[in-house]
């Protein structure tokens, strides 16, 4: 793939604090004594050292860690997750890894942090939990750069509006967060906080990354409102009709603290361009406070699960939900997912076959019928008072009927079918983390994600299934899949699991993951999102008009970031200061496998 012409930096608006230098990876420079395992590029010891202290000096030395001990790589559990490097690696676990983790206390010290690092020219990464699994985790796009843990500390939720139906919310917010507040305010009765596959996440995080859930709420980024952000260069933004002052604040008290405007979260576009989107899959601002639309409570719920009998049916099941989602009879994201995503929730592939080669159709059939599944199983729900409810699942129900030996069915059918009864929850925005479970398919199981928008078409379903299947299993893996359906497109998730202590089996998703981009490219399919190892690569093949999109990117990057401080290679966008190309991912070849 062609790489793009990159905006020389005489080129930019670098001005007055403009670079002083290119920045390449490290080498292997040796270690002296506190150092930290990975210093930031282009930085000396004896100055990271300088730059910690003042660090601490912002925020506390509680709240600043330096990553020093290789007993920091050990951290791989979901539940207490690393704040520094990614737990699911492709790669060697050093090879995105923080030099240290910061914690701000308020977004003051956000704003401080981030003149520092401009001031001592340290890269910074900012997440909110930092779980973004089968994404890269907390890790960094450059290794050795500053961490910013805005979840540790910065927690609260701000405001739930019953009214207005939304939340003002801190970083640190996780979908479990939200969900307890409303069951423990009694609120749930009125409210529901839409959830992705897994709750430990955070709302904000999720919402940046334009992550997805189940229930009629389930675009996070369209029913965001607001956000509060800080830019490269420290200055704090409230976009939307938080850019409007509130009357009643303190015009003394610092910007942050200042109580917002009350239509903050009721309109999200104020005045002038929108610039909500330039925040989201982008290294240009820290958020620091995000509006969340709430679901009302419908008022009844249903969920159901329907499963089909035969591969060959996902042509036919797929224009049958087309019409039905974009006229909004099926009023969610609803999730036809591949059998083996079912299978490997309920076990591990060793309690169902001692084969080490790709399961075969015949070998998937029978887990299917052992399981009492479709070979394709689809879970949706309806919502409304019972009439509503009954009226939508006729029709449901009737179009779902042509697909031949197509089963229905309600939770209680199923008691103890575990993905029905947690998609039941899910669907209905109660967070759980059961669906982790298909991670531990393989032994030391990691995953990454593969994730191709989709027409709703059966043709592009069958093609996209086909081709991700096939290059699986020439890497001797299982497909793991599902197709998330938004309203006019779906999100194709692969899942890719593979054995993190193994190295060929890193080696193995690595390169069907960068095969699939290139393949996937030349058939004009996209990816939504992806690991920091692919994004060099993705942003890449969005390159329509000599790369008139990356030129642009770079040109608002150098304009609000001229040092290149935040997030340099986020997305595939490098700012002036960086040699893009010493830092490109080596993909590995087929023959490497073997
Ligand atoms: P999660 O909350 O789901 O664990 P993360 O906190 O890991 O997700 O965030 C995923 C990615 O989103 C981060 O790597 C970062 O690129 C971006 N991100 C998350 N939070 C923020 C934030 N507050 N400001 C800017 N970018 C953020």
């Amino acid at each position: 793939m062609k790489q793009p012409d990159r905006i020389a930096p005489e080129e930019t608006v670098g001005g007055p604090t403009a670079p002083t230098a290119y920045r390449k990876p490290n080498g292997d420079s040796p270690r002296t004594a506190g150092d930290p395992i990975c210093l930031p590029p282009g930085i000396s010891s004896a100055r990271f050292k300088t730059f910690l202290l003042r660090l601490a000096g912002i925020c506390g030395e509680d709240n600043v860690t330096a990553i020093t001990k290789e007993e920091e790589l050990h951290h791989e559990s979901y539940l207490e997750p690393s704040k520094c490097h990614d737990m699911f690696s492709i790669m060697n676990k050093e090879a995105f890894i923080a030099s240290a983790v910061v914690s701000p206390r308020h977004t003051g010290e956000v704003q401080a942090i981030m003149r520092l690092c401009n001031e001592f020219e340290i890269p910074v990464w900012p997440f909110s939990i930092g779980r973004n699994v089968g994404y890269g985790g907390a890790a960094p796009r450059v290794p050795g750069s500053l961490g910013m843990d805005l979840g540790c500390n910065m927690n609260k939720i701000i405001k739930v509006d019953v009214d207005g139906a939304y939340a003002l919310v801190e970083p640190g917010v996780t979908y479990f967060d939200l969900h307890n507040y409303l069951v423990e305010h009694n609120l749930r009765d009125k409210l529901w906080v839409d959830v992705p596959d897994l709750g430990g996440g955070s709302v904000l995080g999720n919402t940046v990354e334009r992550g997805v859930g189940y229930t009629p709420y389930g675009d996070h980024y369209m029913m965001h409102c607001g956000m509060e952000v800080v830019l490269p260069n420290g200055e704090l933004v409230r976009t939307g009709m938080g850019a409007l002052p509130n009357p009643k604040a303190d015009p003394n008290a610092p910007a942050y603290e200042q109580e917002p405007n009350e239509s903050w979260q009721l309109f999200n576009y104020g005045f002038g361009p929108y610039n909500d989107g330039t925040f989201t899959q982008s290294s240009l601002g820290v958020v620091t406070k995000m509006g969340v639309w709430l679901m009302t409570n419908p008022g009844g719920y249903q969920s159901y699960m329907i499963t089909f009998p035969r591969d060959e049916d996902l042509h036919q099941i797929v224009e049958i939900i087309r019409p039905l989602r974009v006229g909004m009879v099926l009023q969610n994201v609803p999730t036809l997912r591949h059998i083996l995503l079912d299978a490997a929730v309920h076990g591990d592939r060793k309690s169902y076959t001692d084969s080490d080669k790709p399961l075969t159709d015949d070998e998937i059939d029978a887990i299917a019928k052992k399981l009492n599944l479709g070979r394709w199983n689809f879970y949706g729900a309806l919502y409304g008072p019972a009439p509503v409810r009954e009226v939508m699942w006729q029709v449901v129900k009737g179009a779902f009927s042509q697909v031949p030996g197509a089963k229905f069915y309600f939770p209680e059918d199923q008691p103890d079918n575990i993905v029905l009864q947690t998609r039941h929850n899910t669907l209905q925005g109660i967070p759980s983390v059961t669906e982790l479970k298909w991670v531990d398919w393989l032994p030391n199981g990691a995953h990454l994600f593969f994730s191709p928008i989709a027409k709703v078409s059966g043709d592009e379903a069958v093609a996209q299934y086909a081709l991700t299947r096939k290059r699986c299993e020439q890497a001797g893996l299982d497909f793991i899949g599902t197709f998330v359906v938004g309203m006019r497109e779906m999100h194709h998730i692969v899942c890719l699991v593979f054995n993190r202590k193994d190295p060929k089996s890193c080696e193995k998703a690595h390169w069907v993951i960068s095969t699939l981009v290139q393949d996937a490219a030349e058939r004009g399919w996209g990816e939504y999102r992806t690991h920091i190892a692919l994004m060099d690569q993705i942003a890449q093949t969005y390159n329509f008009n000599d790369n008139a999109q990356m030129k642009l990117n770079e040109r608002i990057k150098n304009a609000l970031d001229p040092k290149g401080i935040l997030a340099p290679g986020k997305n595939g966008i490098w700012p002036q200061t960086y040699d893009a190309k010493s830092w490109a991912i080596k993909r590995p070849s087929l023959a490497s496998l073997r």
